[in-house]
Protein backbone atom coordinates (compact mmCIF):
# COMPACT_ATOMS: atom_id res chain seq x y z
CA UNK A 1 0.00 0.00 0.00
CA UNK A 2 1.36 3.44 -0.62
CA UNK A 3 1.35 5.13 2.83
CA UNK A 4 1.25 8.41 0.49
CA UNK A 5 -2.09 7.97 -0.18
CA UNK A 6 -4.48 8.35 2.62
CA UNK A 7 -7.62 6.54 2.70
CA UNK A 8 -10.54 8.70 1.93
CA UNK A 9 -13.72 8.72 4.76
CA UNK A 10 -16.11 6.63 2.83
CA UNK A 11 -12.92 3.52 2.72
CA UNK A 12 -12.21 4.34 6.22
CA UNK A 13 -15.52 3.76 7.38
CA UNK A 14 -16.38 0.90 5.34
CA UNK A 15 -13.00 -0.99 6.28
CA UNK A 16 -14.42 -0.73 10.06
CA UNK A 17 -17.77 -1.65 9.44
CA UNK A 18 -15.98 -4.49 7.67
CA UNK A 19 -13.43 -5.04 10.49
CA UNK A 20 -16.49 -5.17 13.08
CA UNK A 21 -18.09 -7.58 10.99
CA UNK A 22 -15.65 -10.50 12.21
CA UNK A 23 -17.19 -10.59 15.54
CA UNK A 24 -20.20 -11.94 14.70
CA UNK A 25 -21.00 -15.36 15.14
CA UNK A 26 -23.31 -16.45 12.53
CA UNK A 27 -21.63 -18.63 10.03
CA UNK A 28 -23.99 -17.74 7.00
CA UNK A 29 -23.31 -13.89 7.14
CA UNK A 30 -21.33 -12.01 9.08
CA UNK A 31 -22.77 -7.96 8.71
CA UNK A 32 -21.05 -4.97 10.57
CA UNK A 33 -22.20 -1.22 10.52
CA UNK A 34 -20.95 2.19 11.85
CA UNK A 35 -22.72 5.60 12.77
CA UNK A 36 -20.79 8.35 11.81
CA UNK A 37 -21.83 12.04 12.61
CA UNK A 38 -19.61 13.92 10.33
CA UNK A 39 -16.30 12.11 11.08
CA UNK A 40 -16.55 11.14 14.35
CA UNK A 41 -17.48 7.14 14.68
CA UNK A 42 -20.71 6.84 17.28
CA UNK A 43 -21.23 3.26 17.61
CA UNK A 44 -20.73 -0.33 15.78
CA UNK A 45 -22.80 -3.26 15.60
CA UNK A 46 -23.01 -6.60 13.89
CA UNK A 47 -25.58 -9.15 13.55
CA UNK A 48 -25.80 -11.26 16.64
CA UNK A 49 -28.09 -13.44 18.76
CA UNK A 50 -29.25 -11.22 22.16
CA UNK A 51 -26.08 -10.87 24.82
CA UNK A 52 -26.06 -13.83 27.14
CA UNK A 53 -27.82 -16.54 25.27
CA UNK A 54 -25.89 -19.09 22.79
CA UNK A 55 -24.81 -17.68 19.44
CA UNK A 56 -25.10 -19.27 16.13
CA UNK A 57 -21.53 -21.18 16.89
CA UNK A 58 -22.94 -22.41 20.11
CA UNK A 59 -26.33 -23.33 19.24
CA UNK A 60 -26.56 -23.56 14.99
CA UNK A 61 -27.88 -21.21 12.96
CA UNK A 62 -31.87 -20.97 13.82
CA UNK A 63 -33.23 -21.66 9.94
CA UNK A 64 -36.32 -20.19 8.11
CA UNK A 65 -37.18 -21.27 4.47
CA UNK A 66 -39.32 -19.10 2.46
CA UNK A 67 -40.37 -18.74 -1.14
CA UNK A 68 -38.99 -15.89 -3.18
CA UNK A 69 -39.88 -14.28 -5.94
CA UNK A 70 -36.95 -14.12 -8.56
CA UNK A 71 -36.75 -12.10 -11.77
CA UNK A 72 -34.50 -14.23 -14.70
CA UNK A 73 -33.45 -12.47 -17.82
CA UNK A 74 -35.46 -9.40 -16.69
CA UNK A 75 -38.83 -10.63 -17.09
CA UNK A 76 -38.97 -14.57 -16.35
CA UNK A 77 -40.58 -14.50 -13.01
CA UNK A 78 -40.56 -17.99 -10.57
CA UNK A 79 -40.30 -18.62 -6.70
CA UNK A 80 -37.52 -20.20 -5.04
CA UNK A 81 -36.93 -21.39 -2.03
CA UNK A 82 -34.63 -19.48 0.15
CA UNK A 83 -32.67 -20.12 4.13
CA UNK A 84 -32.03 -17.33 5.85
CA UNK A 85 -30.99 -17.32 10.13
CA UNK A 86 -33.33 -15.68 12.17
CA UNK A 87 -31.11 -16.41 15.29
CA UNK A 88 -29.58 -13.10 15.09
CA UNK A 89 -29.98 -9.37 15.67
CA UNK A 90 -29.50 -7.77 12.40
CA UNK A 91 -26.26 -5.31 12.69
CA UNK A 92 -28.51 -2.06 11.79
CA UNK A 93 -30.61 -3.52 14.36
CA UNK A 94 -28.36 -3.69 16.66
CA UNK A 95 -27.01 -0.28 15.64
CA UNK A 96 -30.30 1.50 16.65
CA UNK A 97 -30.54 -0.48 19.96
CA UNK A 98 -26.70 0.53 21.42
CA UNK A 99 -26.81 4.43 19.90
CA UNK A 100 -28.50 7.58 21.09
CA UNK A 101 -31.67 9.14 19.50
CA UNK A 102 -29.96 12.12 19.74
CA UNK A 103 -26.56 10.93 18.25
CA UNK A 104 -28.32 9.78 14.80
CA UNK A 105 -30.06 12.80 13.56
CA UNK A 106 -28.38 14.11 10.64
CA UNK A 107 -25.93 10.91 10.76
CA UNK A 108 -24.96 8.61 8.50
CA UNK A 109 -24.45 4.56 8.80
CA UNK A 110 -22.04 2.77 6.85
CA UNK A 111 -23.29 -1.25 6.51
CA UNK A 112 -21.48 -4.25 4.48
CA UNK A 113 -24.79 -5.36 3.00
CA UNK A 114 -27.31 -3.69 1.41
CA UNK A 115 -30.00 -3.61 4.44
CA UNK A 116 -33.22 -5.50 4.30
CA UNK A 117 -36.36 -4.23 4.25
CA UNK A 118 -37.02 -4.32 8.06
CA UNK A 119 -33.74 -3.11 8.70
CA UNK A 120 -33.90 -0.54 6.05
CA UNK A 121 -37.57 0.40 7.58
CA UNK A 122 -35.87 1.25 11.07
CA UNK A 123 -33.15 3.21 9.97
CA UNK A 124 -35.93 5.26 7.74
CA UNK A 125 -37.55 6.36 10.99
CA UNK A 126 -34.05 6.44 13.30
CA UNK A 127 -32.69 9.95 12.05
CA UNK A 128 -29.90 8.98 9.79
CA UNK A 129 -29.48 10.87 6.69
CA UNK A 130 -27.06 9.08 4.83
CA UNK A 131 -26.89 4.92 4.05
CA UNK A 132 -23.85 3.65 2.40
CA UNK A 133 -23.40 -0.05 1.82
CA UNK A 134 -21.04 -2.36 -0.24
CA UNK A 135 -22.46 -5.77 -0.98
CA UNK A 136 -25.61 -5.50 -2.89
CA UNK A 137 -29.06 -7.32 -1.40
CA UNK A 138 -31.25 -7.93 -4.38
CA UNK A 139 -34.37 -9.48 -2.42
CA UNK A 140 -35.35 -6.36 -1.09
CA UNK A 141 -33.44 -3.68 -3.06
CA UNK A 142 -36.33 -1.99 -5.10
CA UNK A 143 -38.49 -1.42 -2.39
CA UNK A 144 -35.61 -0.35 -0.40
CA UNK A 145 -34.70 2.33 -2.62
CA UNK A 146 -38.15 3.65 -3.13
CA UNK A 147 -39.05 4.12 0.37
CA UNK A 148 -35.61 5.84 1.10
CA UNK A 149 -36.19 7.90 -1.93
CA UNK A 150 -39.64 9.28 -0.43
CA UNK A 151 -37.85 9.76 2.87
CA UNK A 152 -35.39 12.08 1.06
CA UNK A 153 -32.80 9.66 2.80
CA UNK A 154 -29.61 9.26 0.60
CA UNK A 155 -28.64 5.70 -0.25
CA UNK A 156 -26.04 4.38 -2.12
CA UNK A 157 -23.54 1.39 -2.82
CA UNK A 158 -19.73 2.15 -2.48
CA UNK A 159 -18.21 1.10 -5.76
CA UNK A 160 -15.22 0.16 -6.35
CA UNK A 161 -14.41 -0.66 -3.02
CA UNK A 162 -12.07 -3.39 -1.99
CA UNK A 163 -12.91 -4.94 1.67
CA UNK A 164 -9.55 -5.94 3.70
CA UNK A 165 -9.15 -9.29 2.93
CA UNK A 166 -8.87 -10.59 6.41
CA UNK A 167 -12.61 -9.24 7.15
CA UNK A 168 -14.24 -10.86 4.38
CA UNK A 169 -15.99 -13.66 5.52
CA UNK A 170 -16.15 -16.81 3.14
CA UNK A 171 -19.73 -17.22 2.20
CA UNK A 172 -21.43 -20.65 2.93
CA UNK A 173 -25.00 -20.63 1.52
ZN1 LIG B 1 -26.89 -17.80 12.12
ZN1 LIG C 1 -31.69 -6.52 8.17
Amino acid sequence: MNLDKRKDWDTYFMDIAYMVSTRSRCSRRHVGSVLVQGKKLLGTAYNGAPSGVPDCSEAGCMIAEEYELVTENGQEERMIKKQRCVRTIHAEQNLLLFTDRIDREGSSVYVTDEPCWTCANMLANSGITLIVYHRPYPKDSAKVKAMMDQKGIMFRQLEGYCPPPETVQKVQD
